[in-house]
């Protein structure tokens, strides 16, 4: 067993420019490039130990084990991140995280199951992992200076429960049973933040606008009743839908629209369904490709790959539901995403 104190020297400098995905499986040939990668990313060249935060370690023949006495627990340089215990190669990995922060609409577990040869079980097990990387770390920071467009939207679901100005045409009769609101806030010039939401009413969106914008801050919406009540706290300016027009130009909230019709164009023509109980890793998954959409591919994977410890999802974590006692039981998972 070799004592290393810091383990640094195995580490390469790793100045890789991934253009393309066969450029990126050109660099990952086999797993321990992979796991070096992951440990650069992870831990920069300092290991340490996912379990009590210690800093000597030791290198076995199979990863590593924590030098401090009262912890002495052995690890891999997947313990902790979404790769823990998978029984597929890291290399198909990176390519799915790769296919999936370069696609601007994303890609669906199908798409990577062919594409990628995996198992169409695996294919969406991986994909749902990999969504846990997109939640952000921390909130989007509120600025008193800042603008703030809020806007709501529906992700399937019956044209009849969407708010009048918010209605598809020419939808009736169209047969969705899955409906889902999903709330949206995007500073001007800033990242939005967008997050599955039970109901669209005053009492479910005004404490996340709380939340995440400091009183003061001028915050535009349209005229859907919940956000009524914003101006004792907030310079709340309302966007009439039918006026919008005569606005545009000025407070317009093209910014917030932009980024759902990506969402629904993503929903509609890669995804097919977005199963509700998932729904919010979606939320997460276009949120991050269009904050990051002026970095290029070969950042947005690197970025991915620092972003996936602590992101852990099981299997049964995943699948758990409430069985006819209110048990949670596990095993169900839909393919079609
Ligand atoms: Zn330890």
């Amino acid at each position: 067993m070799d004592y290393t104190g810091i383990a640094h020297t195995r580490y390469r400098k790793m100045l890789q420019h991934f253009k393309t995905l066969p450029q990126l499986l050109d660099y990952f040939k086999d797993e321990q490039t992979c796991k070096d990668y992951l440990a650069q990313h992870r831990w920069n060249g300092k290991v340490t130990c996912p379990f009590c935060e210690h800093d000597k370690i030791y290198i076995t023949n199979r990863g590593y084990k924590c030098a401090s006495k009262t912890c002495y627990k052995k690890f891999t340089v997947t313990v902790g991140t979404i790769f823990e215990n998978t029984k597929l190669p890291l290399r198909t990995w990176y390519a799915a995280i790769y296919l999936t922060t370069s696609h601007k609409k994303g890609i669906s577990s199908l798409q990577i199951s062919r594409d990628l040869g995996v198992d169409k079980k695996n294919a969406w097990f991986m994909l749902q992992r990999i969504r846990e990387v997109f939640f952000p770390d921390s909130q989007i920071p509120a600025s008193k200076d800042g603008l703030f467009h809020v806007d709501e939207t529906f992700i399937g679901g019956k044209n009849k429960n969407r708010h009048a100005h918010k209605k598809v045409d020419n939808s009736q009769g169209r047969s969705t049973k899955d409906k889902t609101a999903v709330f949206g806030i995007m500073q001007t010039g800033g990242d939005v933040f967008a997050i599955k939401v039970p109901n669209t009413q005053t009492e479910t969106l005004k404490p996340i606008i709380e939340t995440l914008v400091d009183k003061g801050a001028i915050i535009v919406s349209d005229e859907w009743n919940a956000y009524k009540g914003l101006k004792k706290d907030y310079a709340h300016v309302v966007i009439n839908h039918k006026e919008e027009e005569y606005v545009r130009g000025a407070f317009h909230n093209n910014n917030l629209e932009g980024f759902w019709s990506l969402f629904k164009r993503g929903y509609i023509g890669i995804y097919h369904y977005m199963s509700p109980k998932h729904l919010d890793r979606y939320c997460q998954e276009f949120s991050y490709r269009y904050n990051k959409r002026t970095t290029n591919d070969m950042d947005r994977f690197s970025d991915a790959i620092k972003r996936t410890h602590g992101k852990r999802l099981t299997w049964n974590q995943l699948t758990e539901k409430p069985d006819a006692n209110g048990n949670v039981v596990s095993g169900e998972y839909q393919v079609v995403e």
